[in-house]
């Protein structure tokens, strides 16, 4: 099964993708492992790609899409993958379809866990943190049992400035203007499944589970 998660900041790409390599035993494959990956074995590629990052200088794409054709040509690969973080860009995308083409594979599922930006918004910006003793909190997942008062010690509780409106707004936009053509690439392709991201974790996983499940009775 070959898979590519995609999916807005706060959307549960991480709590989906260890379901995921876990009931389909498949290699998770983040652009940030696999950097790691060949600088770590000192590979041709690694080390260039290492010369750009020390520089604080932005890894060409013909050296990451590189790291990627050696990373996919691994034998942990053959049952298939899932791609986090890879391809950001139509260009990346297309170079992908070629690595592909040249393995003789292809891409079977686009997983793209769809929130809204509402509920995203909530989600990222719901972090408190107390000023006394630091103990972390969220309005959503892990409340207060006093509103703006700390459990442990009724210390006040703040809002770091990663976490406001502003930021995760001008985060979340970056993000959608950088997912949009990709989104579209995938579905002229056929291979983008959306998938609905604002319930709970366990049916979100269900859906992706589905969505695989009955490709496997009509492809092929
Ligand atoms: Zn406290």
């Amino acid at each position: 099964m070959n898979l590519i998660l995609m999916g807005l900041p706060g959307a549960g790409k991480g709590t989906q993708a260890e379901q995921i390599i876990k009931k389909y035993d498949i290699p998770h494959i983040s652009t940030g492992d696999m950097f790691r990956t060949a600088i770590k074995e000192g590979t041709p590629l690694g080390k260039k790609a290492k010369e750009y990052m020390d520089a604080g200088e932005l890894v060409p794409d013909e050296v990451t899409i590189g790291i990627v054709r050696e990373r996919l040509s691994k034998d942990d690969c053959l049952n298939g993958f899932l791609l986090d973080g890879f391809p950001r860009t139509t260009a990346q995308a297309e170079a992908l379809e070629q690595i592909l083409a040249e393995l003789g594979r292809s891409i079977d599922h686009v997983l793209n866990i769809l929130v809204d930006p509402d509920e995203l918004m909530a989600r990222l910006t719901g972090r408190r943190i107390c000023r006394d003793c630091g103990a972390t909190y969220h309005m959503i997942f892990n409340p207060t049992k006093v509103d703006g008062e700390c459990d442990k010690c009724s210390g006040e509780l703040y809002q770091r400035d990663d976490d406001n409106e502003q930021t995760v707004g001008t985060r979340l936009k970056v993000n959608i203007d950088q997912q949009q053509p990709l989104l579209d690439f995938y579905s002229e392709k056929g291979t983008l499944r959306n998938i609905k991201g604002n319930q709970h974790i366990d049916m979100v996983f269900k859906e992706i589970e589905n969505v695989i499940s009955s490709s496997i009775f009509t492809v092929n």
